[in-house]
């Protein structure tokens, strides 16, 4: 009986607990919002960049980014936005490595980062992404931002990261391990999406 009691008292506490750590996950997929939806289709090629020296983009550059869900990345609204992150920052006027969703104003957990490690360095677009360090080794390098104009500044980062994202095309997850400057770079970009800027991690 005094068992019972507890058991039935544990889950009344833990109910309401993982009700509110499930509404209020910061990152849990969504579908893409109405508004979302017209700044990817509004326009063609270049999006605006969203700066800190713009009150409302600063803002938003220190929000969290969630996830897409699966029907959304099948959308035509996807490929729209993934083709507009690469030309965006391609562009001369901006001439990037890498470029995150809120630096186009899509609060959403996409990087498009140059592969240096790669053949004929492409740029490519990873949804869904997350990043975790592998091992301890770490590099110094200098590192600017479009989002930050006129700066730089030197940042100390993991040399090997595991990459995981959701391909697009088949919704199956897909991992690897990226080195060196590439690493670096996708740090730097999934870095905007928890809202952290390279500023706060400039070494004294
Ligand atoms: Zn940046």
């Amino acid at each position: 009986m005094i068992s019972s009691l507890i058991s039935r008292a544990s889950i009344i506490v833990a109910l309401p607990l993982v009700l509110l750590a499930c509404s209020t996950d910061p990152y849990a997929a969504k579908p893409l919002t109405a508004e979302e939806l017209n700044l990817i289709r509004n326009g063609e090629g270049l999006m605006r960049v969203t700066t800190i020296d713009n009150e409302a983009d600063s803002l938003l550059l220190r929000s969290k980014s969630t996830f897409f869900i699966d029907e959304d990345l099948r959308s035509e609204e996807y490929a729209i936005l993934a083709g507009r992150m690469v030309a965006t920052v391609t562009d001369p006027s901006q001439d990037g490595v890498g470029i995150a969703g809120p630096q186009v104003g899509i609060l959403r957990r996409v990087v498009a980062v140059q592969r240096f490690d790669k053949e004929g360095e492409p740029f490519e677009v990873y949804p869904n992404v997350h990043i975790e360090p592998v091992g301890d080794e770490r590099q110094i390098g200098s590192e600017g931002c479009l989002s930050v104009p006129d700066m730089r500044g030197e940042v100390e980062r993991y040399s090997k990261i595991r990459l995981m994202y959701t391909d697009p095309v088949s919704l199956e997850p897909v991992e690897e391990l990226v080195e060196g400057f590439t690493a670096v770079i996708f740090q730097h970009e999934c870095d905007h999406l928890d809202g952290i800027l390279y500023i706060d991690r400039i070494l004294e």
